[in-house]
């Protein structure tokens, strides 16, 4: 019988500790505050955008929006990072993906200061989380980590296969996994016998961006299967990547889409900006 590992219990779960140690900072003279940049119309952006506020809100954090327009140039937006940088109310800078095709969205995301980079895209940040070093992880591996946690699943000595080797998801996954001692597969568009390395899988995780590209022959008798996904089918329901319905017997946990790691990545936003305030208040 396979267990469901509900993303939003946990969620929950974590932001109540948040919002205690933001109590604990607020009393102490310190509010911990999230800038965020959002750059044009894009309407999905728009609604991360609002739910990050929200989350912000909800966990006693403050968050400052910097809505520019459309035609905003990459020098504009590199000025108004620098600005944040220097910004003592802001312990985090998070601008919002994507960014429209004229900015340099590179030079942008490389200028955002580490000790603000509560995304954790900095090469920085990313060269700690190599080493097994560092202060913020990626929001959607690191809200997979907790979730493992919650549920008493052990990592250690496990077959870990990977979906996908995109810098946001795939490889800090593959990292994070590595560092819990899995022994950890990272498959991509040129894997050959895709199926046959997944069977292998006591976790596998699905981060393709392909509807229901997960079936039951590609999952192993009571695997672990955490869907990382977010796409829309033919009736633009929103679903992931594994097929639920069909995969969910083969399963000792899965995670639903959506209610599994998408409740889990703003969560882990508001806990690297946490960090970061606590870290600057530190200083
Ligand atoms: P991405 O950058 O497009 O990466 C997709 C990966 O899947 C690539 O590495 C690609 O391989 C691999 N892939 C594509 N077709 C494949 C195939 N036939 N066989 C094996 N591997 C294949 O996507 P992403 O940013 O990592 O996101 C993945 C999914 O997660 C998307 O649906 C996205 O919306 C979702 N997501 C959800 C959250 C959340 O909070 N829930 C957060 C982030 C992303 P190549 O490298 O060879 O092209």
């Amino acid at each position: 019988m396979f267990k469901i590992i509900d993303g939003k219990e946990v969620a929950a779960s974590v932001r109540e500790s948040i919002k205690k140690e933001v109590e604990v900072l607020e009393k102490d003279g310190k509010k911990t505050g999230l800038a965020v940049i959002i750059v044009g119309n894009n309407p999905a952006s728009r609604v991360y955008v609002n739910n990050k506020k929200k989350g912000c809100a909800e966990v006693g954090m403050e968050s400052f929006e910097y809505a520019l327009p459309e035609e905003t140039t990459t020098d504009e937006l590199l000025e108004l990072v620098e600005k944040l940088n220097n910004d003592t109310a802001v312990d985090g800078i998070l601008c919002q993906l994507p960014l429209p095709k004229q900015i340099d969205e590179k030079k942008v995301l490389n200028a955002i200061a580490p000790n603000k980079d509560v995304d954790a895209f900095h090469p920085v940040n990313t060269g700690h989380i190599m080493i097994g070093d560092h202060s913020f992880l990626p929001c959607t591996p690191a809200g997979i980590m907790e979730m493992l946690k919650y549920y008493n699943i052990s990592v250690e000595g496990k077959e870990c296969v990977v979906i996908g080797r995109s810098n946001i998801v795939g490889k800090p996954m593959a990292m994070l996994l590595l560092g819990q001692n899995g022994t950890v597969t990272i498959c991509h568009s040129r894997t050959k016998n895709l199926k046959e390395v997944t069977r292998r899988a006591d976790i596998l995780v699905a981060a393709v961006g392909k509807a229901y590209f997960v079936t039951e022959d590609m999952v192993k008798d009571g695997a672990v299967v955490i869907d990382v996904g977010m796409n829309r089918n033919a009736e633009g329901k929103l679903c992931g990547d594994v097929d639920f319905d069909k995969v969910k017997d083969k399963c000792s946990f899965i995670t639903p889409v959506p209610g599994g790691v998408g409740p889990m990545t703003i969560t882990m936003l508001l806990k690297n900006t946490l960090t970061a305030s606590k870290e600057h208040f530190n200083k």
